[in-house]
């Protein structure tokens, strides 16, 4: 279990398991000598990945940020993504954390990419329902716009599957660019990867807590540890320069104030702290969870 405590926010990452996205595509125009140094890539040049979720509990509220890749894939997907449909999955990993599905009582959506909320919606007989029965979901309003209108570039990317039993058991929450689902947790549009995705800030500073208290999720802003320097950006992503800016921007406040930084997609230690390798070059510095 990794636990964790931003003041008075308790962490704990729990994960879905690992799978597999090709490396060209995962470290965009950075050459293979290098990139293969920080992620040794398997016979079908595929990086070992996992999907990372964040279980943020304050006081009666318990909150999930993403959900992961979920089981409702066929044999194509898990062939594609390298999934393993008998791996240890979320649900299980939130049990081991001490909670049961339904004492979430929120989930906040960094994105919709099918990677990031499979675990939305599970199956029940013929039907879909929501996964967690007691959370509202938390989504950006122009992302849902563009999942459900997607571009041939980015269609595969989306499963209406993971979102739309919501809309139909109506536990949806839709914000603006902005949104504070429960005091501290916080997600802002950090567009790049795609328009509309959003990182998550963590803001656990109370009355009795020190100057740790404070964290950030990077979603796919900057997925692993790998891609801190600035142009080790996606080959996925849709706007590149914007992502850079976004990530100098984060990153940089990240660094001067001495966040835990959370890594989605990290599979060898998703937790670090950033410290300056040379000026103007930052590196994460793994930090061990409890
Ligand atoms: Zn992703």
């Amino acid at each position: 279990m990794r636990a964790f405590r931003l003041g008075e926010l308790s962490c704990t990452l729990v994960d879905d398991g690992p799978f597999g996205l090709d490396g060209g595509a995962m470290f965009g125009v950075v050459p293979k000598p290098l990139w293969q140094r920080a992620k040794e890539p398997d016979d079908q040049n595929r990086i070992q990945m996992v999907t990372n979720c964040l279980l943020v509990a304050r006081g009666d509220d318990l909150l999930l940020i993403d959900t992961a890749i979920g089981d409702k894939g066929d044999e194509k997907f898990h062939q594609i993504f390298a999934v393993d449909p008998a791996r240890r999955m979320l649900p299980e990993a939130i049990a081991d954390a001490g909670f049961e599905l339904g004492d979430v009582t929120h989930v906040l959506l960094s994105h919709l990419h099918f990677d990031h909320c499979g675990w939305n919606t599970r199956r029940q007989g013929e039907r879909l329902v929501p996964t967690f029965p007691n959370a509202r979901y938390w989504m950006e309003r122009s992302e849902l716009d563009h999942a459900r209108d997607p571009n041939p570039r980015d269609r595969a990317s989306y499963d209406p599957r993971n979102w739309e039993p919501l809309f139909e058991a109506g536990v949806v929450e839709l914000f603006d660019a902005e949104a504070e689902p429960i005091t501290g947790v916080r997600a802002v549009k950090a567009p790049g990867h795609n328009r509309d995705m959003c990182v998550v800030t963590l803001d656990g500073v109370g009355v009795e807590t020190g100057p740790d208290s404070r964290g950030i999720f990077f979603a796919d802003l900057v997925p692993t540890r790998a891609h801190v320097p600035t142009p080790w950006v996606m080959g996925y992503d849709l706007y590149p320069v914007t992502t850079m800016e976004h990530k100098d921007r984060w990153l940089g406040k990240a660094a001067a104030g001495g966040w835990l930084c959370i890594f989605e997609h990290e599979a060898d230690q998703p937790l670090a702290r950033l410290v300056e390798e040379r000026p103007g070059r930052l590196k994460a510095e793994p930090v061990p969870a409890e």
